[in-house]
């Protein structure tokens, strides 16, 4: 028996959890193995099986991005537009609502700054929540880069899908409503907001059942399989600290 499976409690999930699951699985389990490891005061393993074969993708299906609008140039709120939640743990955010269209909602603030879903056992926090004259609420997660960053390479616009879809979730499970989509805004603090822009992201059933799968389909894999390649184990954290052993498989696995 491994020891990760003497952990009874369900498998927790962030957002962010589901978009590094979608780039490289084994990442994602690593990262778990050290918080179980922290958690429980004694080292964890994770369950990828030693003799696991690397895989070239992710096995997640990802959602669709045909209904993604990508927007350049500055965020387009509406006048009536009111800030209801913002994350204070992130030091670096913009400045997006003066003070008197600041009216942080208490309903938001049950756990603290987290959201959390107990139905899907998600919990996360985005950067902002935005509430519309219509009374709807809208996540926006901010990036400091450059809205192309990323975006010549097949992957770009999933990792922001993904992300904004399980904000959404977050909202709609902590309010009962369901936001009409999400906003990932790229600031391009770099180039002092030049080529900043926002991409805005669906939320309907589509994108709604496409979260319950993923998180059931997350939670069944206990391969977890690595996904060695340059795009993946550059800015990979577990690579980083010496964690993983399949990263030295990268560049073959870039140029098969
Ligand atoms: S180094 Fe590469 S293969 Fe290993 S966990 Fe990170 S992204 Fe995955």
């Amino acid at each position: 028996m491994s020891s990760a499976s003497l952990d009874l409690r369900p498998e927790h999930l962030t957002p962010h959890d589901l978009v590094t699951y979608s780039r490289c699985p084994h990442e994602m389990e690593l990262t778990h193995a050290r918080r179980r490891s922290e958690r429980l005061g004694t080292p964890q393993m994770a369950c990828t099986p030693l003799d696991v074969v690397p895989e070239r993708h992710s096995p997640l299906f990802t959602p669709s991005t045909v209904h993604l609008r990508v927007n350049e140039g500055r965020l387009d709120l509406d006048p009536h537009d009111v800030l209801v939640y913002r994350d204070e743990g992130e030091d670096d955010l913009p400045f997006l609502f003066p003070p008197e269209r600041t009216r942080i909602d208490d309903s938001l603030l049950r756990h603290g700054m987290n959201l959390i879903d107990d139905e899907l056992g998600l919990s996360g926090r985005p950067d902002f929540i935005v509430r519309h004259s219509d009374g709807s609420l809208m996540p926006i997660e901010y990036k400091a880069t450059h809205l192309f960053v990323g975006f010549h390479e097949a992957h770009g616009r999933v990792f922001d899908t993904v992300q904004a879809i399980a904000e959404c979730r977050l909202i709609e499970a902590m309010t009962g409503h369901r936001p009409a989509m999400g906003v990932v805004l790229y600031g391009d603090a770099a180039g002092r907001g030049e080529r900043e822009g926002w991409v805005e992201v669906p939320y309907t059933d589509l994108e709604a059942h496409w979260i319950r799968a993923a998180v059931t389909q997350i939670r069944a894999d206990r391969t977890r399989p690595p996904v060695p390649a340059e795009r993946n184990c550059a800015g990979c954290e577990p690579n980083r600290d010496g964690l993983c052993r399949y990263a030295a498989a990268r560049f073959e696995s870039s140029h098969r």
